[in-house]
């Protein structure tokens, strides 16, 4: 998982309020006595004998993730980040393109892995305090950092850096390489305050509506990217600037169809065909 192009990590989240109230049983432990690995606990393979059983004769078994990549709830942001975070921004730091991204269901814990909150930071805070701590220890370099936020809903790309939030064109560049979005906004950046001060402003744009907050959060993705560009420093005119993508994707649920209730011709099934 960690050594080659693409890093995986499992989160297990703790149980929320109502699956503690509900008494629900915990089918999967992120660690046995020696190595990370997905485990279903003895009460739960007692309860699930049944399930199990049908599993196992289906081929099925206990999948085997690499070491430092399966977390438990007792594991906080800030260990996923180290495992499978760092190296893309200290690639993006290198000239090399990177993505993290937060896939699972709805309420899986995307947005608090990704986003978190004052008291838990999330990967893109955890990201973006690297990225300007590696540039101030660093001064062979110049940096040059943009930053800019969009909404992708329905297939609709909106500017979160902008009021307005106007659909925009998204086009591939000539090469086939670079996905542009048309006139999205690009802020500099010089500081971590001023990036959380984007954050809130673009996560302000988001709530097009109070009621269908919920709704849309869950069915859109959300992308913040910081271009990060640099420098030698004093370098002759004609020596290649370093240039890479840094790309932090909250997105949307990936539950089934048939889990969401969303089969049939409604809204939400549109949604679900485009997620
Ligand atoms: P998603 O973005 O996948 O829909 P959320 O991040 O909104 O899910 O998580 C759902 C709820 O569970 C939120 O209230 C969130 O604060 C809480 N939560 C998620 N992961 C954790 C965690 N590792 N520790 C504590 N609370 C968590």
């Amino acid at each position: 998982p960690s050594a080659g192009p693409i890093g995986v990590a499992i989160r297990i989240r703790p149980f929320n309020g109502r699956e503690r109230e509900r008494q629900d049983l915990l089918c999967w432990s992120a660690k046995d006595e020696t190595r990370a690995r997905l485990v279903l606990p003895e009460d739960a393979r007692a309860a699930l004998q049944d399930k199990v059983q049908k599993l196992k004769t289906e081929g099925y078994t206990s999948p085997n993730f690499g070491e430092d990549s399966c977390f438990g709830a007792d594991a906080c942001t800030g260990d996923i980040y180290a495992a499978v975070g760092k190296r893309v921004v200290d690639g993006s730091l290198r000239g090399v393109n990177g993505t993290i991204l937060a896939y699972g269901q709805t309420s899986s814990g995307k947005t608090h892995t990704m986003l978190g909150d004052r008291a838990n930071p999330g990967v893109v805070r955890l990201a973006v305090q690297d990225v300007f701590k590696h540039i101030d220890e660093n001064d062979e370099r110049h940096f040059l950092l943009k930053m800019s936020m969009c909404e992708i809903y329905n297939e609709v790309v909106a500017d979160l850096l902008q009021k307005d939030n106007k659909p925009l064109n998204v086009f591939t560049a000539p090469g086939g390489r670079d996905v542009v979005i048309k006139n999205i906004t690009e802020e500099n950046i010089t500081s971590p305050a001023q990036v959380w001060e984007l954050l809130d402003k673009g996560f302000q744009n988001r709530s097009v509506s109070g009621t269908e907050m919920n709704a849309v959060s869950s069915r859109s993705h959300t992308v913040i990217r910081i271009v990060v560009q640099s420098r030698k420093v004093g370098a002759k005119k004609t020596e290649k600037t370093r240039k890479s993508t840094l790309n932090m994707v909250d997105l949307a649920g990936c539950e089934r169809t048939s889990q969401a209730g969303t089969h049939g011709k409604g809204q939400r099934f549109k949604e679900g065909t485009k997620i």
